[in-house]
């Protein structure tokens, strides 16, 4: 009763409360396992600090160049050690996820090389990176082609297809574990596994690039553990652990990783410039906190798609199924009920609650997206957010959640918002 009760003062009505508790009585049994894995990736982490011998002199603020910053240069080995790879870049230089998988693609592909994505279409701002969409700066615009192999109608890998667009030119493969703004599924590091083994079957040097965006200590396992030459993502999101305010990481073998160095940077220089600016406390604490950041985002996530199911909206992943990502798709069907449903999200936020998403044409995306956030990090996806284009069939994708209980918050909110506009209608 006591819950009940500060949750009207937040603005949730009873029976929405009641109607999220009924959904989470069946739930601990999924939640326990999200635990399991928050529990085996935190002893990872906190091997990969102890191991590389992590102190106070790691978190001092370098400025200028960046010459021996012992703390960046430490971060990267911690880095490399979680995900089991020869090297890594870890840098403030890197504004987003769009850079980092931009640094990866430009560094290892030259003029007349070809890139493949056998996983359809990538993350809308790819298009523009690549020059599926025309870009002034596109690795099209550098002679670079690209070519792709669609999934299968059941959203599995189409082999023969993928064999037939391998050729002599295809340098990198390109795959995005998440499924960003569409609505197949998110492939499992198992299924990740197993098209790495196929391409390099087809073509032994093809380099292997996995967009991890979303996925990074969702499961036990990463791309890099099956043979991803490198895994790319955002320190907003997952790795950031919340604290980061901004940062990318690329980690891969030393040939692939050397290369988006020279690229970030420049030829000569690599990985030897770019000061730490006196984020290095913000990056180590924050990939300390990573395992169970994703814990609580992750239990967001299935608790929305139980919620949502059982009033008729279709899910993606839906309520049962296991999660790869920390992303929840939910079409809501509508371009009224995706503004509530933000609505409900925004006023569930620490910072701008009193403030009304409104879609806007967002560089990077070919339609008007609406976005939801209140976040202490602008634009950070690891806090809790929804944000869709406003297109058909009206897909809200709802991820983040420092904790748990905020993102159980979110949910809850979001559900009263649609319930009050009439676009929702609780069992009886
Ligand atoms: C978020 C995301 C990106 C791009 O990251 P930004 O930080 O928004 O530039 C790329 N790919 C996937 C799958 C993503 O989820």
């Amino acid at each position: 009763m006591e819950l009940q009760a500060i949750y009207q003062t937040l603005g949730v009505s009873p029976a929405v409360y009641r109607y999220g508790e009924a959904a989470l009585n069946r739930l601990r049994d999924r939640f326990a396992d999200i635990d399991r894995t928050a529990e085996y990736n935190q002893a990872k982490v906190l091997h990969a600090m102890q191991q590389n011998r992590v102190n106070a002199t790691h978190f001092a603020a370098t400025t200028g160049y960046g010459y021996d910053d012992e703390g960046r240069d430490n971060l990267e080995r911690v880095y490399a050690a979680v995900f089991h790879t020869e090297a890594a870049l870890v840098r403030p230089q890197i504004t987003c996820g769009t850079h980092a998988l931009t640094v990866a693609l430009s560094a290892n592909l030259l003029p007349g090389d070809e890139l493949l994505s056998p996983v359809g279409a990538p993350y809308d701002t790819l298009e523009e990176v690549i020059g599926i969409r025309p870009s002034k700066c596109s690795l099209r615009e550098y002679g670079v082609t690209y070519a792709q192999a669609d999934l299968l109608p059941c959203g599995g890998f189409d082999y023969e297809a993928i064999r037939s667009r391998i050729n002599e030119r295809t340098k990198l493969i390109t795959i995005q574990r998440s499924k960003g703004y569409a609505t197949r599924p998110s492939f499992s590091v198992a299924e990740i596994g197993k098209l790495i083994a196929f391409c390099k079957s087809v073509k032994p040097d093809v380099k292997v690039m996995v967009d991890n965006c979303y996925g990074e200590f969702v499961e036990t396992r990463e791309p890099s553990d099956l043979g991803a030459d490198m895994v790319v993502g955002s320190l907003i999101k997952n790795p950031g652990g919340g604290l980061a305010p901004i940062g990318g990481y690329i980690c891969g073998t030393n040939e692939c990783v050397e290369r988006c160095a020279y690229r970030l940077s420049a030829p000569g220089l690599g990985q030897e410039v770019g000061a730490n600016l006196g984020l290095m406390p913000a990056f180590y604490q924050g990939l300390f906190l990573a395992p169970t950041v994703t814990a609580g985002a992750l239990k967001g996530a299935v608790f929305a798609a139980n919620l949502y199911e059982g009033l008729g909206f279709s899910c993606v992943p839906n309520a049962s199924e296991e999660r790869h990502d920390i992303i929840q798709a939910v079409t809501l069907g509508s371009r009224e009920a995706m503004l509530a449903f933000c609505r409900g999200i925004q006023a569930a936020a620490p910072v701008d609650s009193y403030v009304t998403p409104e879609p806007w044409a967002m560089p990077g995306y070919d339609s008007e997206v609406v976005m939801a956030a209140g976040a202490f990090v602008q634009g950070s996806s690891i806090e809790l957010s929804a944000d869709g284009p406003i297109r058909p069939p009206y897909a809200v994708y709802f991820q983040g959640g420092l904790t748990w209980q905020h993102a159980k918050l979110g949910i809850l909110m979001s559900l009263q918002k649609l319930t009050e506009a009439g676009l929702a209608r609780l069992p009886e």
